[in-house]
């Protein structure tokens, strides 16, 4: 049996005065989740525990079938895994955000624009040069867009209170900065890089053109490396990963599931939703259980980009559920379900810890009701998981 899991990151919202009142998922075309509803079932499940931050990290974990009480060390660690950076004990990585700070020292922009990954390296390799002098024990790695990474190799206690910079924008930065043991160091690598990173060419040229300086790094979700049962060992299944962001390709390094590449996969709204679709199929040959994940809604809802979140939405519909659903129907006995990590509203540009809806249909599911899938079905549903990390058993059950 070929077990299917579709992950369209921070899909789920609230009602929007723009959409009249309706949901991006309620308005949003989408005949192929609706089929998955119709000829299975809709459910709701609590990914991110209460306590444990919002977003992805954690609620991707609870998803792949992990308790993130005891898997989540951080979201630092799980990235620096997808850029091969082995962590030794006691070593501690933090996500590294070049952001914009505007003329008011408030915090204007979490991706620099969403700054290109030839231009952030050029900036994190001078960082990188810079600190490598003045600070010991720190090193910077560049990543994907305005994503990268740094690494505390020192023996000071480092457990700072970091806060991400997509939960504090427009506002003024200084006074969310880190905080507690070790904060210093990392607040003199924020504070002590922003002359260099005003005056480089970089953002010179950008400044020019219009667009968003990268005139700060934002540290946070820092952690040691986590341990993690391979995903193998726990579910008896042979598994892939097919995702662009760093976050949940480390991730599956940890839990050792293949990680496929497509061409064009971007990890924003302008990705290649079809490849992604058709690796998926492909992958159906030497996987039994495929786990496809896609940026775009929570970029678009991040952007507070209402038409983008809902096109995205469309194209996930129409260029990944449609074609791996039919391909699976083609195949014999298979399960598929559709099913966001977290709701990033667009009414607060930021993510939220309630319960999200997913669709599942398949063997041994029976269509009680037929519903659309949408927030409020989730809500409706008499399936619900409050313990996250226990719809991937009952997922992938016999
Ligand atoms: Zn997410």
């Amino acid at each position: 049996m070929k077990f299917v899991m579709i992950v369209p990151d921070g899909m789920a919202d609230w009602s929007v005065k723009q959409l009249n009142n309706r949901t991006p998922l309620q308005v949003a075309r989408t005949p192929n989740m609706d089929r998955v509803a119709a000829e299975g079932v809709v459910g709701q499940v609590l990914t991110t525990p209460v306590g444990l931050p919002n977003g992805s990290a954690v609620a991707n974990l609870s998803l792949l079938g992990y308790d993130p009480h005891e898997a989540y060390t951080g979201r630092g660690p799980l990235e620096a895994a997808a850029l091969g950076i082995d962590l030794a004990p006691g070593e501690i990585a933090f996500r590294c955000n070049l952001v914009t700070i505007d003329e008011h020292d408030r915090l204007r922009d979490y991706s620099a624009g969403e700054i290109p990954s030839r231009e952030s390296a050029i900036l994190i390799n001078a960082i990188r040069k810079k600190t490598a002098e003045e600070v010991a024990n720190v090193t910077f790695y560049p990543g994907i867009s305005f994503r990268s990474l740094m690494v505390y190799r020192g023996t000071s206690r480092m457990e700072p209170v970091t806060t991400p910079p997509h939960d504090i924008m427009g506002q003024p930065f200084e006074k969310h900065l880190p905080e507690g043991a070790g904060a210093s160091i990392l607040k003199k690598l924020m504070l002590g890089t922003r002359r260099m990173l005003e005056q480089h060419e970089v953002n010179t040229v950008r400044v020019d053109l219009g667009e968003n300086p990268a005139n700060m790094i934002w540290l946070w979700g820092g952690g040691t490396a986590p341990r993690l049962e391979p995903f193998a060992k726990r579910f008896s299944k042979k598994g892939a990963v097919i995702a662009a962001v760093d976050l949940i390709r480390g991730t599956a390094v940890y839990l050792e599931l293949d990680r496929i590449d497509v061409e064009g996969a971007t990890g924003s709204t302008d990705t290649n939703y079809a490849g992604k679709g058709q690796a998926a199929i492909d992958a159906l040959d030497d996987y039994d259980f495929v786990f496809v994940h896609i940026e775009a809604p929570d970029t678009a809802a991040h952007a507070g980009n209402v038409e983008e979140k809902v096109r995205a939405i469309e194209k996930i519909d129409r260029e990944i559920v449609g074609p791996v659903h039919d391909a699976l129907k083609e195949r014999g006995d298979y399960r598929l379900i559709v099913v966001p990590d977290h709701a990033t509203p667009i009414e607060t540009r930021t993510h939220v810890g309630e319960p999200v809806p997913f669709a599942l249909c398949g063997a041994n599911v029976e269509s009680i009701r037929e519903m659309p899938f949408t927030e409020a079905a989730g809500n409706e549903s008499g399936l619900k998981f409050d313990i996250g990390y226990e719809l991937m058993p009952y997922f992938l059950r016999a």
